[in-house]
């Protein structure tokens, strides 16, 4: 479904990824993991058009992405929940839902489809008039991840959502992933807590300074540690 193709990417001098070959089916939840600069993130802005790539090419559904715009990537389907819980605060939790239904080409059903979300999420449910900067960590995550949703991605990726998370919270988004997983979400999960992203991944890619050090199936890659 997505595919990156010897895909390097500078910052002036700096080499953040060098020949990054990675491939993402339809249903699959991919990891990448490693360690802090080791171009995780790089990885993601590549895809989402916020960095050029130097070399390489990137393909979704046998388009290419590369060359376009932010705007024109999302509208395919490419949805990014930011790392930091980035949710607007001074907004309700439904308003903020609401937001992320501007990122998407048909305006039809979203009550309806805010409604089912709720559903998938009660502890939003009930402080749905609630503004989200009251809201706990956790559950600033699971806002960003439903606002995320409600843009119907066709990829959902996600940038480090167990960051800075007490342990409980961090099974309740797993879990959360899992159910996502049920329902035929393309996940594209980035992590710097390996162990967490593996269990939850059908393939895991690690890098190591900008470059693919070793990819095969997650629960593997969790045994061999
Ligand atoms: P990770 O997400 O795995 O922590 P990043 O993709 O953020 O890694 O960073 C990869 C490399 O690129 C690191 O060496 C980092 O210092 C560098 N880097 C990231 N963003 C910038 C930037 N805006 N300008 C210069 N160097 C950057
Ligand atoms: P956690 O233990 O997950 O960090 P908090 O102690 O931050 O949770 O918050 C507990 C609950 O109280 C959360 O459900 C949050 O929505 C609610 N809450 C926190 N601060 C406020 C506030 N200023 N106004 C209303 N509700 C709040």
């Amino acid at each position: 479904m997505l595919k990156l193709n010897n895909v390097s990417v500078k910052y002036g001098n700096v080499i953040a990824l060098e020949n990054v070959s990675m491939e993402i089916n339809e249903g699959e939840t991919i990891s990448i993991v490693g360690a802090n600069g080791a171009g995780k993130s790089t990885t993601l802005k590549a895809i989402s058009g916020l960095v050029k790539c130097h070399t390489g090419t990137i393909e979704l559904e046998d388009q290419l992405l590369h060359k376009s715009e932010p705007e024109a990537i999302v509208r395919k389907g490419i949805i990014q929940v930011p790392e930091g819980r980035r949710v607007f605060p001074q907004m309700t939790v439904f308003e903020n839902i609401e937001m992320g239904a501007t990122l998407r080409k048909d305006k039809a059903n979203i009550a309806k489809e805010i409604k089912e979300i709720f559903s998938r999420f009660p502890r939003l449910k009930e402080r749905s008039k609630q503004l989200a900067g009251t809201l706990s960590g956790g559950e600033q995550q699971m806002l960003a991840i439903a606002r995320g949703l409600i843009a119907k991605p066709k990829i959902l990726m996600l940038d480090e959502p167990s960051l800075g998370l007490a342990p409980l919270i961090i099974e309740e988004i797993a879990r959360l992933i899992k159910e996502l997983q049920k329902g035929g979400m393309t996940i594209l999960l980035i992590e710097q807590n390996a162990r967490m992203a593996l269990k939850l991944s059908n393939r895991a890619y690690v890098l190591e300074t900008g470059r693919v050090a070793l990819e095969g199936n997650a629960q593997t890659l969790l045994n061999d540690d």
